[in-house]
């Protein structure tokens, strides 16, 4: 149910409210309550053994829970929905400005230039595939990235450099490649989706302009965390998807320079993206319009221009702390874990969003995962993360367990991880499970279904 009541916007917990009442001004130490309210905030799952328990989301960088505010916008707006660009009744009129405010929204938010496309897409990976349509050269990426920045770009035009032990040899090594030929463009992750090291937007797009190549930043990771600017960064192209946003409703953005997506076949085919159509001749539309034929996803649309509107209202220096607190908290816990090695791109990455890739020493962490979430009511992650050829080079094992944390995670939810990975760690899961297709599974699963499955 979504919670109409702004008060109710940050939860007060017991520690907090004690301290109101006392009249203490003590603040409340960054990252004990979550920074922004998420409508998983009271969500209770089953465990095996037929108790329930607060669910711990610590893979939101898989995808986030929708920010409250988000979902009671999405409710608010649904019963205008109607057609857009076309009806002439007045939904439709609203639906239409709902998109098109929606679009000034993320222009401003991600500090595009009057001139800069803002293309509504489905996600991060559509909008790279966009882009790859559009580039006139080749394009320069680093083996660290997620497979939507790695397999996009056109064979035979797609250089790899392999990424260094320091960030300072990376950007050595980009250099020596942009040097020994040009490049179109020059495309890489604003944050690594395995380990959450941020990588130096500012100086790699100086580097890349130095060369004559434009660059592009996959912002799916560091968007959510960290604001952005096309402008301030200098960057030519950024990508972002909403579900990483605390904006699930299946929308993401595209962003930056006009001249390649006007000269670029249009993404889709289709209504909307045409001045005039004959049966031997097109015109095909300039501006986003080209790249956004047949019917919008509106609701998602709105979803991310809220989204990013309370990114605004909560401020970067909030999120920051609360990010920053929480951040510490899990690396010192991981760091003092026996078991386990804590996965690293670089030796002197001194920025990292709330990501932690760990490798146990000893057994499968597909098990480890699945026990936190059956008996714990954890969720983490496990595989490779759709960076395969990272990860295969900085790991020493198969697979990693990933652990991500938000606006909406608090220290409980960090002590609870580190709790129970510990007790896994030491003693294994409690009760018996089985490898499937799917991955491990709880021999006999007695956790009900939600009453709205079907
Ligand atoms: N880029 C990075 C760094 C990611 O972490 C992800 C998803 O995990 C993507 C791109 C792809 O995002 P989407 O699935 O929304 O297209």
């Amino acid at each position: 149910m979504i919670a109409t009541d702004q008060a109710a916007v940050r939860p007060v917990r017991t520690s907090e409210a004690a301290s109101m009442m006392s009249g203490s001004a003590s603040p409340v130490p960054a990252g004990s309550v979550p920074l922004a309210r998420l409508v998983d905030a009271e969500l209770e799952v089953p465990v095996l053994g037929g108790r329930a328990v607060r669910h711990v989301n610590l893979d939101v960088a898989a995808s986030a829970p929708a920010f409250t505010v988000v979902a009671e916008q999405v409710a608010r707006v649904l019963p205008y929905y109607a057609s857009v660009h076309r009806g002439t009744g007045y939904p439709s009129q609203q639906t239409t400005a709902l998109v098109e405010g929606a679009r000034a929204t993320v222009a401003r938010h991600v500090g595009a230039r009057d001139d800069d496309l803002v293309v509504f897409t489905r996600n991060t990976t559509d909008a790279l595939n966009l882009l790859a349509s559009a580039v006139p050269g080749d394009t320069v990426v680093l083996d660290l990235e997620h497979h939507a920045n790695l397999l996009p770009w056109r064979d035979g035009a797609r250089r790899v450099v392999v990424a260094q032990p320091t960030i300072a040899e990376t950007l050595d090594a980009l250099d020596a490649e942009l040097a020994r030929c040009p490049a179109a463009l020059l495309t890489v992750t604003g944050a690594s989706n395995v380990t959450g090291e941020v990588l130096p937007i500012d100086r790699l797009a100086r580097l890349a302009h130095a060369h004559g190549a434009r660059i592009a930043v996959d912002a799916a990771q560091l968007l959510p965390h960290r604001r952005v600017s096309l402008e301030a960064s200098d960057l030519d192209y950024l990508a972002f998807s909403g579900h990483k946003a605390y904006a699930p409703f299946g929308a993401g953005a595209f962003v930056g320079r006009a001249d390649w997506l006007d000269a670029a076949p249009a993404h889709l085919a289709g209504g909307g993206a045409v001045e005039t159509v004959r049966l031997d001749r097109v015109e095909w539309k300039h501006g986003a319009a080209r790249h956004e034929a047949g019917t919008p996803n509106v609701v998602g649309i709105v979803a991310i221009a809220r989204a990013l509107a309370e990114f605004e209202r909560l401020g970067e220096a909030a999120r920051d702390s609360h990010e920053q607190a929480l951040t510490d908290r899990l690396h010192a816990g991981l760091g003092a874990q026996r078991g386990i090695r804590v996965v690293h791109g670089f030796e002197d990455a001194d920025d990292r969003l709330g990501i932690a890739t760990i490798e146990l020493e000893r057994g499968s962490v597909g098990l480890l995962a699945a026990a936190l979430g059956a008996e714990h009511g954890i969720s983490v992650r496990a595989g490779r993360f759709c960076a395969h050829p990272f990860f295969d080079r900085v790991a020493g094992r198969a697979n990693g367990l990933r652990a991500s944390l938000g606006a909406g995670s608090t220290t409980d939810d960090v002590d609870r991880f580190l709790t129970a990975l510990a007790k896994l760690v030491s003693d294994g899961p409690a009760h018996a499970y089985d490898r499937g297709p799917e991955g491990w599974h709880p021999l006999v699963d007695d956790r009900p279904r939600p009453e709205f499955a079907f």
